[in-house]
């Protein structure tokens, strides 16, 4: 997919990062690589600019993306929801990368939403909601990192040299909505991205070492007993279906980031091309609004293989959404009730033979 941009569009970017001064990004939900790497990215581009910059995230983003450029500078609104607050009070331009609406960032959207600056949008998801007041979405785009590429070059001129610390940031992002260039990645345009930003000194393997062989002995045993105790397959439906409670998770130490990747491993299964993955969490401070006084969240994660997709699922069944290959929703109330809202709509939405 080529990403093109609207010159207008552009020269208006341009005016109002120019025109500015304090500039806060804001980024989704459980961070993940491609959240914390377009975030990252435009704050380094904007410090490098001369402008103070923070990035704001909703809840930590875990241990394996630590090591990313400025990662340990990111206010997280639930430990420290003053300093966020204030930043976005002071704020004179809001970035948002790599969500679609305002929901997905708790209740830092409805803060954002407060705040009469202006507002950049930098996304990859389907129908992003109207809040900003410029809106760079590019659904069919692998990642929101690679918009960011594209946008940080055409907001300069062909001299421009993209420094290190950002290309790392957005590769990373690149590699991790792909899960390492194996799905969503049939987009030759990626590749002469990634080409560039290895020419400019991106360590690809290295990034791919600290990012995905980074488990705690806890983590892999975690994944052992998921496979092992709690898979089930529904092979009718080429659906296999993982879930763990706080009790599981307890027992062995979750931390945040730990379940990243469960959802993957039953796709490893021949003739499995649906995959369902959900964990009993807590309603973290920056969602109470949304929890309707259920003190239990179940956070759902689903990937597919190839045309058959998960987000219409998500979208249906628990108000969530994504791509059509990784998708994702959230359900306040027991896991009981989330097992079984999967049970019994599962079978009119994947195939059968
Ligand atoms: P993950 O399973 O990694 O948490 O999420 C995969 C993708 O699903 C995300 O990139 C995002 O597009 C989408 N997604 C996950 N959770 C939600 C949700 O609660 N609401 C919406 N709209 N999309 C979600
Ligand atoms: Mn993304």
């Amino acid at each position: 997919m080529l990403i093109s941009f609207n010159p207008a569009d552009i020269e208006r970017a341009a005016a109002l990062i120019n025109n500015t001064r304090k500039v806060v990004i804001l980024t989704h939900m459980s961070p993940d690589g491609d959240a914390m790497g377009s975030s990252l990215a435009m704050r380094l581009y904007l410090l490098k600019k001369g402008k103070e910059a923070t990035v704001i995230v909703p809840n930590p983003f875990p241990s394996f993306l630590a090591w990313m450029p400025t990662a340990s500078e990111d206010i997280v609104f639930e430990k420290e929801p003053e300093q966020a607050k204030q930043a976005l009070t002071n704020a004179d331009l809001i970035i948002c990368t790599d969500f679609n609406e305002p929901k997905r960032i708790g209740a830092v959207g409805e803060l954002m939403l407060q705040q009469t600056c202006q507002k950049i949008l930098i996304d990859h998801h389907i129908a992003p909601a109207p809040f900003a007041d410029l809106t760079f979405s590019f659904p069919q785009s692998p990642s929101a990192s690679e918009i960011v590429y594209h946008l940080i070059v055409a907001l300069n001129d062909d001299n421009y040299r993209m420094p290190l610390d950002i290309a790392t940031c957005l590769y990373t992002g690149m590699m991790t909505d792909t899960g390492n260039f194996s799905f969503n990645s049939n987009f030759p345009d990626m590749y002469e991205v990634v080409a560039q930003l290895v020419r400019l000194g991106v360590n690809k393997d290295l990034i791919y070492q600290k990012v995905f062989n980074a488990y705690t002995a806890d983590r892999m045993r975690l994944m052992g007993y998921c496979l092992y105790h709690k898979m089930q397959i529904f092979p009718e439906h080429h659906a296999a279906f993982i879930s763990l409670n706080r009790k599981e998770l307890y027992r062995f130490n979750f931390q945040a980031g730990d379940a990243e990747g469960l959802v993957n491993l039953p796709l490893q299964i021949s003739g499995i091309d649906y995959s369902c993955f959900m964990r009993e969490d807590k309603v973290n401070p920056a969602e109470v609004m949304l929890a309707n006084g259920s003190k239990t969240k179940i956070k759902i994660s689903m990937r597919s293989k190839g045309d058959h997709a998960v987000n219409t699922f998500c979208r249906d069944i628990f108000s969530g959404g994504g791509h059509k290959n990784a998708a994702g929703g959230e359900y306040y109330g027991p896991l009981k009730n989330a097992e079984q809202l999967f049970l019994q709509h599962y079978p009119q939405y994947f195939h059968k033979d």
